[in-house]
């Protein structure tokens, strides 16, 4: 141990390696709270040049790296295993803003960066960098990238993989690939950032990257509405999109007992919801018009909407205040939802068209098993995406013998249904074995020969993603 920590302080200072065991404790549990471990050392590089250097001694001694964003990650995939040596190698001092171009539409960033920090910086020069969810204030770009990160406005702009451009990564070997080009047409070879975003770190270290950007929206409109069920919600899809095509950024679809619960945990009281309802959707459009022009065609939109019966009720928010009010409720479900019993979470995707009858075939399946079970249900539904979470009595029942067989029942459904078992978390440590069920055969066989081809020593982030083979 005292070897290791001398070794480190030389290469990195005394700023650059943390062992002390209280303060590691952030980097060794998860936001959730859900995972929690234990290294030797939390390895903090301020430079590519010191990720490399780090990435070239861990495999002289002989230790995996656990590459480290902002820990936001609900998968368990930035945090220690437990039967490995293992060190993390946190990416939070490389946070520099290096350049923005206004004119190629591009921000080089350093992999540290705070997502909500970007959005301020893009901001300030009138650009937009799209992507957005409830962790912006915490989750690091690196760690964005490395999960493919999705949120509230893929159905405009698409998830992460749609918003880079370029990336400098370190490679297992400690060599660094430069690919950090901002260039929108690059046909010379394959296109090796792909391999790296969304490999939840097993592959290398992103270091930097090229994000696109786009014009900051000048105005737009959101709308709160209460729905019947799912399939008024996708009737009202097909509406907005025909009317806003484009401009339409954000349709969410949240379960009443998700906003009842959260309201109860934000102590609002009936908060900025248009009435009681089994469901409610959140509607929003962004462009370069007035405001007026978004809120006019978004209040035509409802009020044929009301008529038709497609929708109860609807609020639309007639202020910044009034919509931040809506946003903060919907961005504080995942906070109440932890806070809540045990629950089977799934973060599911599956064509559009298919989530009411999913939705209904899932929950008649599970109650079949499980009678008392209640439905905690939220997601992205323009984009195909739903946090699908049953809330089971779990006193007394193996807890994990339940979640077996509660994922076993929606997972087979979802992938009949032509769906995935991940749609933006990722795999990490909770989904190895949907991996091997459902990609077996070929699709893990050209996976393992990416992570071989990349990391022959398997020391990037080892048994996440892919489950590790026994020793023959
Ligand atoms: C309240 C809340 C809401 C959320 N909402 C959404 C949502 O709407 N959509 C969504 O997609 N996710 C959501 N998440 C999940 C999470 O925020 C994202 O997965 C996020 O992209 C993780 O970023 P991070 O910096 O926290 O990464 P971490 O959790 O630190 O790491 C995640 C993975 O990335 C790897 N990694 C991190 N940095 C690097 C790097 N520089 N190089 C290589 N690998 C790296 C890690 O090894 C790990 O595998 C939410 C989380 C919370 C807490």
């Amino acid at each position: 141990m005292a070897a290791l920590e001398a070794h480190f302080s030389q290469l990195l200072g005394r700023q650059g390696i943390l062992t002390d065991p209280t303060a590691m404790e952030p980097y060794v549990s998860s936001w959730r709270d859900n995972w929690r471990g234990r290294v030797p050392a939390v390895l903090r590089p301020a430079s590519t040049g010191e990720v490399a250097a780090v990435v070239r001694e861990c495999r002289n001694l002989g230790l995996s790296i656990i590459p480290q964003g902002g820990r936001t990650g609900v998968t368990g995939a930035a945090q220690p295993r437990m039967d490995r040596d293992e060190v993390i190698v946190s990416l939070e001092r490389m946070d520099g803003i290096l350049e923005i171009d206004t004119d190629n539409d591009t921000m080089t960033v350093e992999a540290g960066c705070i997502l909500g920090r970007l959005r301020e910086a893009a901001a300030e020069v009138g650009r937009l960098f799209p992507l957005n969810f409830g962790a912006v204030g915490s989750c690091q770009i690196g760690g964005n990238i490395s999960t493919n990160a999705g949120g509230i406005n893929v159905l405009r702009y698409g998830n992460t993989r749609n918003l880079v451009l370029g990336l400098e990564v370190v490679l297992a070997d400690g060599r660094v690939w430069n690919g950090l080009r901002g260039l929108r047409k690059d046909n010379a070879g394959y296109d090796l950032k792909q391999l790296f975003i969304g490999a939840e770190g097993t592959l290398g270290i992103i270091t930097k990257a090229v994000l696109r950007l786009e014009p900051h929206p000048r105005g737009g409109a959101l709308s709160f509405v209460a729905l019947r069920e799912p399939a008024d919600a996708l009737r009202l899809l097909r509406r907005a999109k025909d009317t806003f095509a484009d401009n339409l950024v954000t349709f969410e679809l949240l379960q009443q007992r998700c906003v009842d619960v959260t309201l109860e945990h934000l102590r609002e009281g009936e908060g900025p919801r248009p009435g009681v309802a089994p469901w409610y959707g959140l509607v929003e459009v962004a462009g370069q018009e007035d405001d007026s022009l978004y809120g006019d065609a978004m209040q035509r939109l409802l009020e044929n909407a009301l008529e038709t019966g497609e929708i109860l009720d609807a609020r639309l928010a007639a202020s910044g205040r009034q919509a931040q009010a809506i946003w903060r409720l919907r961005e504080s479900i995942p906070e109440a939802h932890n806070r809540l019993g045990f629950s089977v979470k799934h973060d599911i995707s599956l064509p559009v068209s298919k989530i009411p009858a999913f939705l209904d075939e899932a929950e008649t399946a599970l109650r079949a098993e499980f009678p008392a079970i209640e439905m905690f249900t939220f997601g992205h539904l323009g984009d195909g995406n739903v946090h699908f979470n049953p809330l089971i009595e779990a006193r007394g029942g193996d807890v994990l013998d339940i979640r077996r067989r509660v994922n076993a029942i929606v997972h087979d459904l979802v992938i009949a249904n032509g769906g995935s078992v991940s749609a933006e978390h990722g795999v990490g440590q909770v989904r190895l074995a949907e991996i091997e069920r459902y990609r077996a055969g070929v699709e893990v066989d050209l996976m393992r020969a990416v992570k071989s081809a990349l990391d022959p020593w398997n020391i990037m982030n080892p048994g996440k993603v892919l489950r590790e083979r026994a020793a023959r």
